[in-house]
């Protein structure tokens, strides 16, 4: 969902009453209904600080609020870099890198994440690495008499990532979201 989508006015068709509660039966995002907006959250974290579209704070709000589609569309949440100063932060125990986890696990369940994140699965199945390694950067090695790089385990790596369903979902025709 784009950024102008994002800030368009609360239809209350969109709010689905019983998110929050589903919410607060998942692993991580138990005490979701125990923050009360401080802002703690949003001025302490570090991604916050370089860009005003990303407020934790407001996506917290967003599922207290039950717009589920809004929330697990958006975005900007794919921003959060997982540092946990949020969840340090809280004043009112509120997990919040965790309630975030929560909420990408259920967008990626539907198929919606970035297509850098598609890109990268590709990358893994083919070559065992998160990104393709350029011709420049082999050669260099070559020429330097460092080793070649090893192989990456791409089996290895397509097990793993079956066991968390992730490629299915990476074929799933979700909302784009960021690139
Ligand atoms: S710091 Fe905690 S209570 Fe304050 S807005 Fe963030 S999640 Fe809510
Ligand atoms: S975990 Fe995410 S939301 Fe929390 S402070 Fe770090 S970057 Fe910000």
């Amino acid at each position: 969902m784009s950024e102008a989508a994002a800030k368009e006015p609360i239809r209350a068709s969109e709010i689905d009453p019983k998110f929050k509660y589903e919410l607060s039966k998942m692993h991580g995002s138990e005490k979701l209904l125990k923050c009360f907006q401080c802002g703690t959250c949003t001025s302490d974290c570090p991604v916050a600080r370089y860009t005003d579209n990303y407020r934790p704070r407001q996506i917290i709000r967003m599922a207290q609020l039950g717009l589920k589609e809004r929330v697990l569309k958006s975005d900007t949440l794919w921003l959060c870099a997982a540092c946990f100063t949020c969840t340090d932060r809280c004043p009112q125990d509120v997990e919040v890198a965790s309630v975030i986890r929560v909420l990408r696990n259920l967008a990626a369940d539907r198929g919606c994440f970035p297509q850098v994140f598609r890109d990268q699965v590709g990358s893994v199945l083919e070559s065992g690495y998160a990104y393709k390694i350029p011709e420049l950067r082999v050669k260099k090695r070559e020429t330097q008499g460092l080793p070649p790089l090893p192989k990456g385990n791409a089996e290895s790596l397509r097990k793993s990532l079956k066991g968390v369903k992730f490629i299915e979902n990476a074929d799933k025709k979700g909302e784009q979201t960021a690139k």
